[in-house]
């Protein structure tokens, strides 16, 4: 067979496209192998960025996420823009020519001036040539774009086309992941029951407060609650009506926090409470009114018969007053809450009020 000459010129040229696509295929492994590490959805959107400014030549990128009420786009990271410009903007979903491509799933690739001035993009000072590249998982909806800029408006060439569209799809897949991640993790610190925030959750978050509370000098309290005479009450109206009984009682309590205390199941019948930058009073007063809260349930079961009401009883610890780390704080907490248990149930007992002799002690 003979072989195709081919001329030297075009060697040359097929050569250099080769060593392109190689650097491009490079770039595409290597933002790939980047992203994929990263599960931290803020930490994948700056690590985003920086990828993209290092492989291609792109003046302004922007990108943007669809928002839970599927109405917004919110802005979650650029590169190359005013930060007063850019920084938590949100465009609308049935607006303007982002939206458009979001919602429609089309990539947009425009020159300069194809667009209505009215557009939130040409408002933003985007004039030039703009790729708009929805971000899509297989073939499910998208869930935001990458926006790119180029202030020269003669478009983008089909290669560069084709190497952002690939960059896009691999950061879609990284957020997918990452947010398929957050969601096991987030299931992994609640109660089933309930759905407060479980043990796991709450030792954890106990010894981050711990520390910070230590760093910055503040104070941390801790209440821990145990419902009252509650094998009575399953003994009575059976484990399943208890069950209920037992989320009637969280919903109660957590309704009545603060949004930066946290509520958690600790066991079977007993909560507790962390109130960062708490002093000892406040949280006095905070178990206070959850205790009452809890009294002034109307607990009916499935039949909407009315059932005897119930009861929690408190013990509260402060941080570092009463305990130096988290473990000890939640022992003091659940001296206290013995202490109350003793003298009647139904109360509220500080840490503060219990001498120092040792008191009997409940395994946690
Ligand atoms: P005290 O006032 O001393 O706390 O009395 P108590 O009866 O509440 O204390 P005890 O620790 O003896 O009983 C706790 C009860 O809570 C027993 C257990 O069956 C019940 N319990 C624990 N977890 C659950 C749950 O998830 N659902 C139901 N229905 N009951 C639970
Ligand atoms: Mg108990
Ligand atoms: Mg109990």
């Amino acid at each position: 067979m003979e072989k195709e000459k081919i001329p030297r010129e075009e060697l040359e040229t097929r050569i250099r496209d080769l060593e392109k696509r190689v650097v491009e295929l490079y770039t595409l492994y290597n933002i790939s192998r980047n992203l994929s590490v990263t599960l931290q959805l803020d930490e994948l959107f700056k690590r985003s960025m920086d990828l993209i400014a290092d492989s291609l030549s792109l003046e302004q990128f922007f990108l943007v996420l669809l928002e839970e009420d599927g109405l917004n786009l919110s802005v979650q990271a650029f590169h190359g823009f005013a930060a007063e410009k850019l920084a938590g903007l949100r465009f609308k979903l049935d607006d303007g020519l982002l939206g458009k491509a979001v919602s429609t799933g089309e990539t947009l690739s425009l020159n300069e001036g194809e667009r209505d001035k009215k557009d939130p993009l040409t408002e933003l000072g985007c004039n030039g040539s703009l790729l708009i590249l929805p971000l899509k998982v297989e073939d499910q909806p998208a869930i935001g774009a990458l926006v790119a800029h180029n202030k020269d408006g003669s478009g983008f060439s089909a290669k560069d086309r084709s190497l952002i569209a690939e960059i896009a799809g691999q950061v879609a897949n990284a957020i997918h992941k990452a947010r398929i991640y957050q969601k096991a993790r987030d299931l992994s610190y609640r109660d089933e029951l309930t759905g407060l925030f479980n043990r796991r959750y709450l030792f954890e978050r106990l010894e981050a407060e711990v520390e910070r509370a230590r760093r910055y000098k503040r104070n941390l309290s801790f209440i821990i609650f145990d419902v009252d005479h509650f094998k009575r009450f399953n003994d009575n109206y059976g484990h399943l009506v208890g069950d209920d009984a037992l989320r009637a009682v969280a919903t109660a309590m957590a309704g009545a926090l603060r949004r930066h205390d946290v509520i958690a199941r600790f066991g079977g019948e007993e909560f507790v409470v962390l109130l960062p930058e708490t002093k000892g009073p406040a949280a006095r007063a905070v178990a206070e009114k959850l205790r009452k809260r809890v009294s002034g349930i109307e607990l009916r079961d499935p039949k909407g018969e009315k059932l005897q009401g119930l009861t929690i009883t408190a013990g509260v610890s402060v941080f570092p007053d009463n305990a130096p780390e988290a473990l000890l704080l939640i022992g003091e907490a659940d001296r206290a809450l013995y202490a109350g248990k003793k003298g009647g149930r139904n109360r509220v007992t500080a840490a503060d009020d219990l001498g120092d002799e040792a008191g009997e002690d409940m395994p946690i």
